[in-house]
């Protein structure tokens, strides 16, 4: 059965043109942006006959934290991935009219993010699900996989961008998938920048966490900081600088590497795509709350969100982690 539910938008200009793809090469991966917004409230936005205030813009597959919708039959074409030239010549293709261009060749699928811009733990599986799905409809594998930004250029999706390695999580994720290895359902595939432990573990000099190989053992809630994966034939582990751990997530809670969180203090106040002060790309309210990666030397804080804002205490007050 599909994970994807059909949600489809009437055939307007913009948003559903309605000409078919003649190949699919890739899957763009994208973030819509907008802060809070639903898969169903982006179907609702891209229907009608203006499709979403006529702007050439859409995408065959949004995903949120509970379901994802189509809003075109998936062999349709969308305005997704073509605002500025194809940087990935594999994906030029002409249809008709359109030239060069990577809607042609390539699926769009959206996810939707929460309210401080960050994308949510359920949607970022989901979308490793149906990625899974149209990689097996298309025969296509995780090579085949984009972000936005690197067909066009664009900051899209923005964490994506900001976190380079959130991306490779997900490609990782998607190829684990498609050999039919459910092993990312139970154990952390991937390294993340330090884990919790969630009871009593051990930490062993091998791989195989052989009982005569124990160092020491860890109390339940010791936060410890991960290098890498190994497998031990097809089980992963965590390593640390000082030998091997449990990548089981019953055992351990995997989390990133943040300084802290910001509330804002003052109304109206901008934020950035990249690291500047010129043309806001938006505002936050005051007494939102934003999780910060990092501080810059230029003066702003870079939130999880991929974006960037003032650090100035008059306008933010910083709470730095424990
Ligand atoms: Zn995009």
């Amino acid at each position: 059965m599909s994970l994807i539910k059909n949600d489809f938008v009437v055939k307007n200009k913009y948003s559903r043109p309605g000409a078919k793809r003649v190949v699919t090469r890739a899957i763009v991966l994208h973030y819509t942006a907008n802060l809070g917004g639903t898969a169903k409230n982006h179907q609702n936005y891209f229907d009608g006959s203006d499709g979403g205030g006529g702007r050439y813009a859409g995408a065959q597959v949004f995903v949120d934290k509970n379901e994802a919708l189509a809003i075109m039959p998936l062999q349709e074409m969308a305005y997704q991935a073509n605002e500025a030239s194809c940087r990935i010549a594999a994906l030029k293709g002409s249809l008709g009219g359109y030239t060069g261009n990577a809607n042609v060749t390539s699926v769009g699928v959206e996810m939707c993010i929460e309210r401080d811009g960050s994308i949510a733990t359920a949607t970022f599986n989901r979308t490793v699900d149906v990625v899974v799905e149209l990689c097996k409809l298309y025969n296509l594998s995780s090579s085949d996989l984009y972000r936005h930004y690197d067909v066009t250029g664009k900051n899209c999706p923005a964490p994506w961008v900001a976190r380079p390695n959130d991306w490779g999580r997900f490609k990782d994720a998607v190829a684990a998938k498609l050999k039919g290895d459910t092993t990312s359902d139970k154990f952390y595939t991937y390294a993340p920048d330090h884990v919790k432990s969630l009871k009593e573990i051990g930490l062993y000099s091998d791989v195989k966490l052989s009982k005569d190989k124990q160092i020491k053992r860890y109390a339940k809630g010791t936060k410890l900081t991960i290098i890498g994966v190994e497998y031990d034939g097809k089980t992963p582990r965590l390593r640390t600088a000082k030998g091997y751990i449990t990548a089981n997530k019953e055992n351990v809670k995997g989390y990133h590497d943040y300084i802290g969180t910001i509330k804002i203090l003052t109304d109206d106040l901008n934020y950035y795509d990249t690291a500047r002060w010129d043309k806001a790309d938006g505002q936050v309210k005051k007494g939102e709350v934003y999780t910060v990666v990092k501080k810059l030397g230029s003066g702003h804080y870079l939130l999880k969100s991929g974006r960037y804002i003032t650090s100035n205490s008059k306008h933010v007050k910083f709470v730095e982690n424990e």
